[in-house]
């Protein structure tokens, strides 16, 4: 009998660990490359790699076992996917789209010359470009790091001179170059995932996210906009994808302003939070057809199974063994779906687990949802 094919992971976090769920259920294996073992992907994955994407002979041992590789965030350098390919094997994302993705400036000007609408922006190269900065986009603004940005860390709010210096100075000893973009003053923050393989594009419902923190919280699906936006929502997510020649499946994140435009805010080349809510709450879940998509297979319909869901984040409320405190409370209510990462350890803020409602009557399954949230002690 034919050995069923492999799909090498880079990353073992929860995003990794669901696709690793999703391809376990059709029958294929899971190569995951993580610098720990027992990571959440790890721990159910047919081979745990040790070590990071640095290392030469793992991304040779990678590309043996695995049929294809895909990712889990875009943060790994661009050279060592082009490394991997060198070796003969299929990346999804490639190298090429992830070099147009994981700078921000160069993500923002590839958009930017497929007319894709944005914030407006500039690159950051020294101190002085401060008074060039608000003459370009105005007060106030958002100084960002261009590469490694994630759940708001590398942003910082720029509202006068006196804030710009000291967010220069840490923000560069972080991660080195930064551009500004203009404070958006959005009445709502969207998202819509997209899947894509090379015979088909097909998009999810477009959701609604709420951030604490500039951490997703929540996510209602659909979102509750007019017809316009819903449809322009979607075409230009798909125009996104195209404009950065993607394959797999990727989160389009979307600021719907005041004044009734639509914005990109930014893309992510890889399973979403603002798709989770599609394990239970469509036909096909993101992570589904994200293997699907590498895989080049037939992808699945992205229709909800109800009309409305809701998936709150679970985040850690304590610093310590990452144990749920009391599953019963957190189960009570028999609409609840509890997913758990695997994460060894909680930490306030982390992102440990999440949970879906989905239903009839919006505002009911949004009310579960935040009840659930509150009396889950992870
Ligand atoms: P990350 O890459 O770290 O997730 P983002 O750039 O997506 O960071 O920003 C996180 C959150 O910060 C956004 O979801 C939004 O709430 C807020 N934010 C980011 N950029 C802007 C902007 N230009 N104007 C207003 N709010 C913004």
């Amino acid at each position: 009998m034919k050995k069923p094919e492999i799909i090498g992971i880079l990353g073992g976090g929860q995003l990794a660990r669901m696709s690793a769920f999703a391809a376990k259920r059709m029958g294929f294996g899971i190569a995951v490359v993580e610098k720990k073992k027992k990571s959440p992907a790890g721990q159910i994955a047919d081979h745990e790699l040790k070590g990071w994407v640095n290392s030469s002979q793992l991304l040779k041992k990678l590309a043996a076992i695995s049929s294809v590789v895909t990712l889990e965030n875009e943060f790994v350098d661009y050279h060592r996917l082009e490394y991997l390919e060198s070796l003969g094997r299929n990346v999804f994302p490639s190298s090429q789209t992830i070099s147009l993705i994981q700078d921000k400036l160069i993500q923002k000007e590839t958009l930017a010359s497929n007319n894709i609408p944005l914030p407006r922006f500039l690159a950051v190269n020294h101190k002085t470009d401060y008074e060039e900065i608000v003459e370009s986009i105005g007060l106030p603004f958002i100084l960002k790091s261009r590469k490694m940005g994630y759940d708001g860390y590398g942003n910082a709010l720029i509202k006068s001179k006196a804030d710009f210096l000291p967010a220069f100075d840490s923000l560069t000893r972080r991660h080195s170059k930064l551009l500004a973009e203009e404070f958006v003053d959005f009445k709502m923050e969207l998202a819509v995932m997209v899947a894509r393989t090379k015979k088909e594009i097909r998009l999810y419902p477009l959701t609604q996210t709420i951030q604490k923190n500039h951490i997703c919280h929540t996510v209602i699906a659909p979102a509750q906009v007019n017809n316009r936006v819903y449809k322009l929502a979607g075409e230009i997510a798909i125009e996104s994808v195209l404009a950065v020649k993607g394959f797999g499946i990727f989160g389009v994140e979307l600021f719907y302003t005041n004044d009734g435009k639509i914005l990109v805010n930014e893309m992510a080349p890889r399973p979403h939070n603002s798709g989770h809510y599609t394990i239970e709450g469509c036909c096909t879940s993101q992570f589904e057809n994200h293997i699907r998509a590498v895989l080049n297979l037939p992808l699945g319909s992205t229709e909800m199974v109800m009309p409305h869901a809701v998936m709150i984040n679970l985040l850690g409320k304590r610093n310590g063994p990452a144990i749920v405190k009391d599953y019963s409370t957190a189960l009570k209510n028999d609409k609840v779906h509890l997913h758990i990462y695997g994460k060894e350890e909680s930490r306030i803020g982390r992102k440990m687990g999440h949970i879906t409602v989905i239903g009839d009557n919006a505002d009911k399954i949004l009310k579960i949802a935040k009840r659930t949230e509150k009396n889950t002690i992870i």
